[in-house]
Order: C-alpha cells, then sequence, then structure tokens
C-alpha cells in the first residue's frame, strides 16, 4: 500500500542553532488537558475514527487519542474545515500535518504504553506530538524550522499539552532526555540516525519512513532486542510504502 503522508516540497531555510523553548521540564505525567477545542467537532472525530478503524487499525487507546486530541487546533484556517478528511494538510513553509491514517499507524505500530518517554522527530503543527503526549508518561519533539516549532508551541500550550519542545536538527536526537521507548520520526532521512538508534531503551520502537527524497520510502520499525549497536541489537520490520518530506539537514543524507 504506498501512502502520501507529507506531499514532497523542497526544504526551506536552515535554522540558526539548537535552543530549547522548553515547554514542561521532564517530572510526573501531566494533568488531562483541557480546552475549549476539545468540546468541538467531536462528530467529525468520530466519524474519522469509525473510517482509521475501518482501514485496520486496532489500538482502542490509539484510537481513543485520535478520538480526543482537536485536529482542527493544529491546522491554517485556511484547512481548518478540512480538519477531519483522511488527508494530509499544508501547515506553512512546505510542509504538513500527515494524514491521520498515517498518524494512527505509526502510533500503533510503536504501541506507546503510560509508563513510557517518547521522542518525535518532525514536530510540524504539533498534532502527532499531542496523540503521543495523551498515550505516554513523558514526550519530547524537535522541529528544523524554527516558525514551525513557534506555531507548534503555541498549539500545544492552548490546549494544555506539556511536551518538551527543542528547535534544531533532530539527527542528533535528545541525548540529555534518554533513552526512549519509543521514538517516532515524520520525515524521511535516507538511512536511519544512528543517534536515534543509540537512544532507544532496551525495549524500545522507532518508527522511521526511510529512503530517497525522490522515490517512494519504506516505513520501517526498529526494536532494541539488547544493548550495543550490532546487528544483533535491533530487530527491524518494513511496514508501508509511504512518501514523507525530506529529512532536513546534512544527517538525513
Ligand atoms: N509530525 C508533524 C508533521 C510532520 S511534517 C505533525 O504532526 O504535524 C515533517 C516535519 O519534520 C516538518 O515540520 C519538518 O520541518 C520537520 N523536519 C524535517 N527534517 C527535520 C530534522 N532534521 N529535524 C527535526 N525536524 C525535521
Amino acid at each position: 500500500m504506498l501512502l502520501s503522508a507529507c506531499p514532497r516540497r523542497e526544504p526551506s531555510p536552515t535554522p540558526g542553532t539548537t535552543h530549547e523553548p522548553t515547554v514542561a521540564p521532564p517530572g510526573r505525567a501531566p494533568p488531562a488537558p483541557t480546552s475549549a477545542a476539545f468540546g468541538e467537532r467531536r462528530a467529525e472525530r468520530e466519524a474519522l475514527v469509525r473510517d482509521l478503524a475501518g482501514q485496520g487499525v486496532k489500538d482502542e487507546r490509539v484510537l481513543a487519542a485520535l478520538r480526543r486530541v482537536p485536529r482542527h487546533a493544529f491546522v491554517p484556517v485556511s484547512v481548518k474545515g478540512m480538519a477531519y478528511a483522511d488527508q494530509p494538510l499544508p501547515i506553512g513553509m512546505g510542509q504538513t500535518i500527515s494524514q491521520p491514517f498515517i498518524v494512527a499507524f505509526m502510533t500503533e505500530a510503536v504501541a506507546p504504553r503510560p509508563t513510557d518517554k517518547c521522542l518525535e522527530i518532525g514536530t510540524g503543527s504539533g498534532y502527532q506530538a499531542a496523540i503521543l503526549a495523551e498515550l505516554c508518561q513523558r514526550t519530547w519533539s524537535i522541529e528544523y524550522l524554527p516558525e514551525l516549532a513557534d506555531q507548534a508551541k503555541k498549539n500545544l500550550v492552548a490546549l494544555g499539552y506539556q511536551v518538551a519542545l527543542r528547535t534544531g536538527d533532530g539527527y542528533v536526537g535528545w541525548p540529555e532526555a534518554q533513552p526512549f521507548d519509543v521514538i517516532v520520526v515524520t520525515a524521511a532521512p535516507e538511512k536511519v540516525p544512528q543517534p536515534l538508534l543509540d537512544q532507544l531503551a532496551p525495549g524500545g520502537r522507532l518508527v522511521i519512513p526511510v529512503g530517497p527524497r525522490t522515490e517512494v520510502q519504506g516505513l520501517e520499525r526498529w526494536t532494541r532486542k539488547q544493548p550495543g549497536q550490532g546487528a544483533d541489537a535491533f530487530s527491524r520490520d518494513r511496514l508501508l510504502d509511504v512518501r514523507f518530506v525530506p529529512f532536513l539537514g546534512d544527517g538525513g543524507r
């Protein structure tokens, strides 16, 4: 199956150095977020989730998270009307919020648990980070483009999500917060960044689109079986053919 997660666009200008607009410091699990947006357009979310279940998404916790998180609060005004269509939408800077099926499929593939530490690479709108924040104990997310990082921070804070955010190249992961039980990468490098594999906890799951920027990429899941970097340390499954926006920066090549 070939799915378009983020339509291909040219990369935008490179950002400056990494800084750390952390929304909340690491600590205990955040309280359940509240905002009027959670009560809006619920029938549309319910219909979308029924459609995703019909497409094969089975994990009830993942479906509940998609039922709860108001996707319309993560997209620009110009496309709000389409927020509950199962398709990617533009979020500015040539980037897109992924198709809901892809978000659900990738999240199900890494099976986040309430005690897990989760890292996302490619914050974009903040939507996938919010889904992870619903399912994990703590969530970290890195965005390369400062304009999108600022908008994502506003989106997440307005809804009450406590996600640690950083602007910079996700190639290097988040060394100070490792190891992670779950890593979700939402832009496609040509090969899996070694630092992300290194930051995976024993039993940890990484889901990532991998492949050339002009061709179909493979959505891969890497599971850490044991410590170390050797071939025995990980198992790898290829899950789906996809098309994601390219991984920005030099590391993804
Ligand atoms: N997960 C996002 C959508 C992903 S689009 C959401 O839920 O809205 C892919 C995002 O990855 C874009 O915002 C892009 O700027 C970002 N990105 C690309 N390369 C990156 C890198 N090297 N490090 C961090 N973010 C990157």
